[in-house]
């Protein structure tokens, strides 16, 4: 039997999207911060709107700003691991990736669940398995605001409104830690449309860590691979 295919491969292999569940319950998930100038306002307004997030969180920036990161700590949010310094995965060697994920782990506080998202979510086999060995579960997502281009408010929750079901994970951005244009890391669209999500959403859902949505239904487990995208990589800057 293919070991990919298989249930146990699935389980141990797969790569989490959303939850099966009928509760109206919705994991916001933020990367690449945390941003000291974006990121309290995003607290801010995830506290007004009682609501809990997951942030995968850049290891470098993470020790820059210990502050921050105690902050979600103590508002209940849950903190995720991004790597070290932002690298795809798939370009580096095994030792590399390792010690990207491990760099990550020490600057964040340790946690029941050790969560995981590939940077740009670049991830082949190598890098699952490596992850795998370190003890963390994969969390990308299904519903993707692509935050990182210059949409505006309207823009980013025509994106993300339609598609909001129970069980959802949502990726957007706090901050951009490597970017196309100097411009896209103007995080206010994002700021805007999350406290409008919240407000338009509030009497439907509830927002939940991932790993509270872990607890209340069936994880979606998906092979998902997707190997660098070397023009890509090739124009960010930052
Ligand atoms: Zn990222």
């Amino acid at each position: 039997m293919n070991l990919l295919s298989s249930r146990i491969g699935r389980k141990l292999l797969g790569t989490v999207t959303h939850v099966v569940t009928s509760e109206p319950l919705v994991a916001l998930t933020f990367d690449d911060g945390p941003h000291p100038e974006y990121t309290p306002r995003l607290l801010d307004i995830l506290e007004r709107h009682s609501a809990r997030a997951t942030f995968f969180v850049v290891g470098e920036a993470a020790e820059r700003q210990p502050k921050l990161i105690e902050r979600m700590a103590r508002s209940g949010h849950t903190i995720g691991n991004h790597t070290w310094d932002h690298p795809s995965m798939p370009l580096l060697s095994g030792a590399q990736r390792r010690a990207q994920v491990r760099r990550c782990g020490r600057a964040i506080p340790p946690q029941g669940i050790k969560l995981f998202r590939p940077p740009h979510g670049h991830q082949n086999l190598a890098s699952r398995l490596d992850v795998l060995l370190l003890g963390y579960q994969v969390i990308a997502w299904n519903i993707s605001a692509s935050d990182w281009l210059d949409y505006d408010r309207d823009q980013l929750l025509e994106r993300v409104l339609p598609k909001v079901a129970p069980g959802c994970i949502v990726l957007f951005h706090d901050a951009l830690y490597k970017f196309i244009e100097e411009r896209y890391r103007d995080r206010r669209p994002t700021l805007q449309a999350v406290d409008a999500l919240l407000t338009r959403l509030k009497d439907q859902y509830r927002f939940v860590t991932v790993p509270e949505l872990l607890k209340r239904g069936r994880p979606r487990l998906r092979p998902w691979y997707k190997e660098a995208d070397k023009d890509w990589v090739g124009k960010l800057k930052g």
